[in-house]
């Protein structure tokens, strides 16, 4: 693949960088910790900031009222904080109401959160549709509260404002378009999801310096109600969006996972079960189900549209997850930066995978006076690009992509790119058009 190299680039320790100064932010899926998130990615693509107002009536949901927090702690008899939101914004239910006041243990109790399994870290808790406070913290520390009174002080907001997303978009040279998305609306927690704020953010970046075929939109969400309003909204327009990819969970040493689509057999889900099987590393492709992430909005039957995940490890199977354990130990800069390739070779292909036709369809045309047997720089295997070309000249019939003769060929799909670049330059290709492709794929 001729992203090989960029596994071992400075990416792995750019993407690191970026994760590594959003950690401390505050995230809800409303509220300034999404702003400043979206503010800081600014710094690496001119990304827009969108803010939904409180109220609007988004399919069967309405965006809430917009969480704001600025500080938060337990204090014990002595005055002391015992739990303190400046040392972890977990420590606070995300979204808790405002509250202050004196309570004895057993009422401070039904307001905690801890995980007995996993005694030292504080699970991360949320209560989005349910007013409600509470804390989290370390099922250690809750063992050693003593039976006296506390006060619990939690300095919040829960008023109209709005939901906040960010959205990129690269015009391509077709109007039809790939979907990036991912959800920016968790605290301090690296693996899910900084790992996908941040390679989307580089995906971008670099697909920018490029000339695609296809538009790419990349957006920045609240998990569920996120993509529920960018659908409400973009409502119009979303039939424009062919293929697309959630990224989420990224950063982990786990084997790659590939969701696929609601529909399970598009382009996209053959395309990034292609690159899995064709990497050193190990994975999964598993069917599509309707929870989990983003997807479960994109894929329901309303929309349907083909929009696979792409993960490490899933949600809910790391016992790091939605855990402080999901921190910047948790993740590493090389896993990133393997995430990081197999995402752009996925969507390398996919911007490639076009259709051809032989404009000399009856019997072989005669390579050799044209030159073609020659190699060239980047196949430097000569028998090897011959073979691609007898592939692409056979099977450009109008029916089969890049892929399909790859597939068929046994042979990678850059090099069989390479040759019908080639046969394409001598005029023995003719490249079909979209609407073409699109029917011919559709029988
Ligand atoms: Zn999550």
């Amino acid at each position: 693949m001729i992203l090989d190299n960029i596994a071992s680039s400075d990416i792995a320790q750019e993407i690191y960088q970026l994760i590594a100064e959003l950690y401390p932010i505050c995230r809800s899926i409303t509220g300034n910790g999404f702003r400043e998130t979206l503010k800081i990615i600014q710094q690496y693509i001119p990304l827009s900031i969108h803010e939904v107002p409180t109220g609007t009536e988004v399919f069967d949901w309405t965006v809430p009222n917009e969480w704001n927090i600025k500080d938060a702690y337990i204090k014990n008899s002595q005055g002391e904080k015992i739990v303190d939101f400046a040392n972890s914004n977990l420590h606070v239910l995300n979204y808790s109401i405002p509250v202050h006041q004196k309570l004895s243990l057993a009422e401070l109790k039904s307001h905690l959160f801890t995980l007995p399994d996993y005694p030292d870290w504080i699970p991360y808790r949320t209560s989005y549709y349910k007013e409600a406070w509470g804390f989290c913290l370390s099922h250690n520390q809750y063992l050693q509260l003593k039976d006296e009174e506390y006060e619990v002080y939690i300095n919040s907001s829960l008023e109209p404002g709005h939901l906040t997303y960010g959205e990129y978009f690269i015009p391509g040279e077709s109007t039809d378009e790939v979907l990036i998305s991912c959800h920016a609306c968790h605290p301090s927690l690296c693996n899910d999801n900084l790992s996908g704020i941040a390679i989307a953010t580089f995906i971008a970046k670099y697909l920018s310096q490029s000339n695609p075929r296809y538009s790419y939109r990349f957006i920045w969400i609240p998990g569920t109600i996120g993509s529920i309003t960018w659908l409400a909204v973009n409502e119009a327009q979303v039939s424009n969006i062919k293929h697309g990819l959630v990224l989420t969970c990224l950063g982990d040493g786990g084997k790659f996972t590939y969701k696929k689509s609601r529909r399970g057999n598009t382009e996209i889900d053959r395309v990034a079960a292609y690159v899995l099987k064709n990497s050193p590393q190990e994975y999964e492709i598993i069917d599509f189900f309707p929870y989990g992430y983003d997807e479960r909005q994109y894929c329901s039957p309303g929309f349907n549209l083909a929009v696979g995940c792409l993960m490490r490890s899933p949600h809910g199977s790391f016992p790091e997850y939605h855990t402080s354990a999901d921190d910047l130990n948790f993740i590493h800069p090389q896993y990133l930066a393997e995430s990081f390739a197999q995402c752009l070779s996925i969507l390398h292909i996919l911007d490639n995978n076009q259709v051809f036709l032989n404009q000399n369809p009856k019997c072989e045309p005669q390579l050799g006076k044209r030159g073609l047997y020659e190699g060239n720089n980047e196949v430097k295997d000569k028998r090897l690009h011959e073979m691609a070309m007898l592939w692409v000249l056979n099977f450009s019939d109008g029916q089969h992509t890049l892929l399909d003769i790859a597939q068929k060929s046994g042979i990678t799909f850059d090099v069989i790119k390479n040759a019908a670049d080639r046969l394409l330059a001598h005029d023995l290709l003719k490249l079909m058009t979209e609407f073409v492709i699109r029917h011919e794929l559709c029988n």
